[in-house]
């Protein structure tokens, strides 16, 4: 399988919790099944929304209406208010006589404390500015922000360009109007299993859901396509440990496929080794970087394997925002391996296909391929099985932020 094929065959907009996302994990199930394995498909409940659409009339002074998007999961509006920048830099510096009542433009993604502090002070509806090429934005908030806040406050972005006249011209006061429909709905992975000589578990991770906006090309219809060309390569074979490909719906909602399954398979972790993530791809122009959480001893390990394979990688500790993390939060060393840089446009209209080139995607596929054989045929694990306290405090940081 050429992975540019499966790229191609799946760019189109495929929102966790979305018809198209079931679709697409019906794909891969049937590919994975012409290659030998028995997929299994698991469902898991989320909150979720169709982007909707809206706009924003400037009244004083009076100007043509502008269109805005609702944040998902926050609530829809429609009234009028005063409006006001909210320059400050955390939401501790929130004066709530400055916001009660009133339309604010934030500084902010709409995340817990913004909107615990837009809340508490009584603003009606908080709008946030998004880069032009990003204008279509359909950004959400999260599960916990949704439970929480969703109900209270109305939540919008606006295009940069409109939000910079609207200021420059001096606008005061504003109607808006959101609309979009939110339902319970469910998201589902993709897991399938090459058996061991033993129980022990390495799992490969890649996202198949994209943004709302965006056809999600490199992000991540190239993982996928990657981790499928990967398990292409490696049907029939037997290593010591048990090799697990799952396939994660959801995570650009919050991580939520592979947070689903680390809670499902909760008794499975004690016996997961490791865990290889493939998350962004693709683009030939920028270089591949492995992000790694576990000790130096890992760092260490997979540096002199690159470079005694002569593969052309970076390696760095660090945090990487994608499906590796809810497994290391439960103390398994992850990997990513990626491709991104200056030219990237995930999480844009414009992640299309044909910005993507075969060769790069394969470079992911030997890259991974080489970790994945070493440590899934070692008798002792190469590396510790842990998380060093700098990279633990590093993970606790991330979801208490992104809560
Ligand atoms: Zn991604």
């Amino acid at each position: 399988m050429r992975p540019i094929d499966f790229v191609n065959r799946i760019s189109y907009r495929r929102m966790g919790g979305s018809p198209e996302e079931k679709e697409t994990a019906r794909l891969i199930a049937e590919q994975l099944k012409e290659f030998g394995y028995e997929p299994q498909i698991e469902e898991f409940p989320i909150m979720t929304y169709v982007p909707g659409e809206g706009e924003l009339v400037p009244l004083e002074p009076a100007d043509e209406a502008i269109p805005i998007n609702p944040v998902g999961l926050s609530a829809d509006i429609d009234d009028e208010g005063e409006l006001v920048v909210l320059d400050v830099p955390e939401p501790e510096w929130i004066d709530a006589e400055q916001v009660r009542g009133k339309i604010v433009i934030m500084p902010h993604y709409p995340r817990w404390k913004w909107l615990e502090a837009l809340t508490s002070a009584g603003a009606k509806a908080a709008l946030v500015v998004v880069d032009d090429i990003r204008i279509r934005a359909y950004i959400g908030l999260s599960q916990r922000v949704a439970k929480e806040f969703g109900e209270k406050i109305a939540a919008a972005t606006i295009g940069y360009k409109h939000a910079i006249k609207l200021v420059n011209e001096g606008v005061r006061r504003v109607k808006i109007r959101t609309h979009h429909e939110k339902f319970d709905g469910t998201s589902q992975n993709v897991v399938a299993e090459l058996p061991g000589h033993t129980d022990r578990l390495v799992i490969l991770t890649a996202h198949y859901d994209s943004t709302p906006c965006s056809p999600g090309a490199e992000d991540n219809a190239a993982g996928t396509a990657e981790l499928l060309a990967l398990a292409e390569r490696l049907a029939g074979k037997k290593f010591r440990r048990t090799v697990r490909f799952v396939f994660c719906g959801a995570e650009e909602m919050g991580l939520l496929g592979s947070k689903a399954y680390s809670e499902i398979h909760s008794d499975q972790i004690d016996r997961t080794d490791f865990v290889i993530n493939l998350d962004v791809g693709g683009n030939p122009f920028v270089p591949i970087l492995i992000r790694i959480l576990g000790t130096d001893d890992l760092e260490h390990y997979i540096t002199a394997l690159v470079r005694r394979e002569g593969l052309p990688v970076r390696v760095r500790q660090d945090i990487y925002s994608s499906d590796g993390m809810p497994f290391s939060r439960f103390g398994v060393p992850s990997l990513s391996v990626a491709r991104f840089g200056i030219s990237g446009r995930g999480h844009s209209p414009y992640d299309e296909p044909w910005r993507l080139n075969n060769r790069a995607l394969e470079q992911i596929v030997d890259v991974a391929g080489k970790i994945l054989l070493e440590v899934a045929d070692a008798r002792l694990l190469p590396f510790p099985r842990e998380i060093s306290e700098e990279n633990k405090k590093k993970i606790e940081d991330y979801f208490n932020l992104r809560k």
